[in-house]
């Protein structure tokens, strides 16, 4: 059995996803103990508990330890077994964490997958919906399958109660390489407000206006009408012609509507002025799928305490070599191919 330390590295949620998503796909059993050490509260939250069983239901495993609160836990799956399933979390827990969790194996099941997750959609530390509609679900499907998620409802931090809806059609994972970005042919800056004012959402727009020097007529103020709690959240689009990256600014109570905008604009700034396609967060999360495929290579910022983490658990129970090398400054090339 694979022993996993989920002290290691980032110390984080993402080395018992990874753990998970990748005993469902080889069927290696693993168990893990010192979850979550780093954090302050350790051991299993809602949404991780919710990615355990999940994972235990597509692949019939049998589990020890999976309970709110607890640090360690084993994993046996038997299968991986495609159909319909509906996973919430209960709290404003993200459903796309749980998501990325289960879809690898899903990718490359015998079968189509319909799933619905309910709990929280953009959450702050977590990919928003719109990070996995517009940035990461794009590459997924150029790898081979096709996979397309519906948001119904927007469920902000900390009141939750979002939900989405996902196909997976699965296929073989064909490699993936990534080293131009290309021209950038589309720019867009969205600001959602949820059960708030609307002067917050054009607050932020007018600093993307001002700081980027993008047209107003880029930029779009929503008001969300479904939504169970109050929420902002500012998108920004950047698509070229390789890769749509997707860079994001999360509302908080006592943070000016200004300083979030700002937030993103550095985000946004930094990806326009170094010529990498692809950001630090799609970087960790496409190690999973490209692993699987074999190989791929792409560049991208300095890589992030998370991809690095990544690679290791990976490397754990997949049998291959990832190098990450600096060609210039502020950027890296991250290859992957089997060891
Ligand atoms: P913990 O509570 O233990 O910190 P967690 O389970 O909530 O952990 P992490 O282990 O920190 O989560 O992993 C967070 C994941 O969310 C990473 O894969 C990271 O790339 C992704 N992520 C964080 N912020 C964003 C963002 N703004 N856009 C896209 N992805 C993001």
């Amino acid at each position: 059995m694979i022993t996993i330390d989920g002290s290691y590295g980032e110390g984080g949620g993402q080395i018992l996803r990874t753990s998970l998503a990748l005993s469902l796909v080889t069927g290696k059993p693993f168990s893990i103990r010192n979850i979550r050490a780093g954090r302050k509260k350790p051991g299993l939250m809602r949404q991780h508990l919710t990615a355990v069983n999940a994972a235990a239901e597509i692949g019939l495993a049998a589990i020890e330890g999976n309970r709110i609160g607890s640090q360690a836990f084993t994993f046996e799956p038997e299968t991986i077994k495609p159909g319909n399933f509906h996973f919430a979390i209960g709290s404003a827990g993200s459903c796309t964490l749980v998501f990325q969790t289960i879809l690898p194996a899903l990718l490359i099941a015998g079968e189509p997958t319909e799933i619905i997750l309910e709990g929280g959609t953009h959450n702050p530390f977590a990919p928003p919906f719109d990070f996995l509609e517009k940035a990461f679900l794009p590459v997924i499907n150029r790898m081979g399958p096709r996979v397309d998620a519906v948001l119904e409802k927007p469920g902000f931090y900390p009141a939750g109660g979002g939900r989405f809806r996902v196909s997976v059609n699965p296929a073989d994972l064909n490699r993936f390489d990534l080293l131009e970005r290309g021209n950038i042919i589309n720019k867009t800056a969205r600001a959602c407000v949820a059960n708030l004012p609307v002067n917050i959402a054009n607050r932020e727009l007018e600093v993307i206006h001002e700081k980027l020097e993008w047209d107003r007529e880029l930029l779009k103020a929503v008001e969300v009408e479904n939504s169970q709690g109050p929420g902002n959240i500012l998108t920004v689009e950047v698509e070229s012609d390789n890769i749509t990256e997707v860079f994001t600014g999360f509302g908080e109570k006592g943070v000016s509507a200004e300083k979030v905008a700002r937030r993103a604009v550095k985000s946004v700034q930094e990806y326009l002025a170094f010529n990498v396609p692809m950001g630090r967060y799609l970087a960790d999360q496409l190690l999973i799928p490209m692993a699987l495929a074999g190989g791929g290579k792409f560049r991208t910022f300095s890589p992030t305490k998370h991809t690095t983490t990544n690679a290791e658990i990976i490397k754990k129970f997949i049998d291959v070599e990832i190098e990450m090398n600096e060609c210039s400054l502020n950027q890296w090339e991250i290859e992957i191919w089997n060891g």
